[in-house]
């Protein structure tokens, strides 16, 4: 696997490719902040910017939204996928806002996984995007980046892969690994056909699975 030195040097390389990076839900608020990434679970962040910006002038603090039906939010989130459960997540989790933040975005992961609709990434996500908070969210592209550059094991689960990432690189760089890796994923590292021949990560990846197949024939 690449060592901690080696990982950053691949996210310094990412970086030398896309410099300025960063979360592309467009929201005004914590709140609304929250509300996207909710809705953006297994949908593109493009789709969720589109419908934003009329579900927040409709729900502009966590009490409008608390107050309504589902049934009140569907038409605005109609678009995106899983909307009937989103809609539901997201009434719940801004009653938990109302009734036990004081309308308030709570900044720790314990009370933020307390709300509805909200797991760790989701969590990692707000604490980084709108507190500045170091956290590293692993979502579907970092999780594939990470294993094809041998970052962390081949069968690493997610809790893992943000663990083994989070001790491999320093506190300071989590926020700005999280945005590389995803920009990677969608740029360079594409799922089903990753940019190799293009890729200046092309001698770390192949450096990385070299040493992950030379362990398992060890063993
Ligand atoms: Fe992804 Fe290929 Fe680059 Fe490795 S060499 S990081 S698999 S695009």
């Amino acid at each position: 696997m690449l060592d901690a030195k080696e990982t950053l040097q691949a996210i310094q390389i990412m970086g030398k490719t896309y410099p300025t990076t960063g979360s592309s839900l467009v929201a005004d608020t914590p709140f609304h902040f929250l509300m996207a990434v909710i809705l953006s679970a297994q949908t593109t962040d493009k789709a969720v910017n589109q419908i934003s910006p009329a579900l927040f002038a409709r729900f502009k603090q966590p009490e409008d939204l608390a107050n309504a039906k589902p049934s009140e939010v569907e038409p605005y989130i109609q678009t995106i996928g899983l909307y009937h459960n989103k809609a539901k997540y997201l009434v719940a989790c801004a009653q938990g806002l109302v009734t036990q933040f004081d309308g308030q975005v709570p900044k720790t992961h314990k009370e933020l996984m307390s709300l509805a609709g909200v797991g760790r990434k989701t969590a990692d996500v707000v604490l980084a995007e709108c507190f500045g908070i170091p956290a590293l969210a692993v979502d579907t592209h970092v999780g594939r980046i990470a294993k094809r550059l041998a970052m962390v094991k081949e069968d690493a689960t997610v809790n893992q892969i943000e663990q083994t990432l989070m001790k491999k690189l320093p506190k300071e760089m989590w926020i700005t690994a999280h945005h590389r890796m995803i920009i990677w994923g969608r740029n360079q590292c594409l799922a089903r056909a990753p940019k190799c021949q293009t890729c200046p990560l092309l001698f770390m990846c192949q450096e990385g699975q070299k040493r992950k197949h030379s362990i398992m024939r060890r063993m």
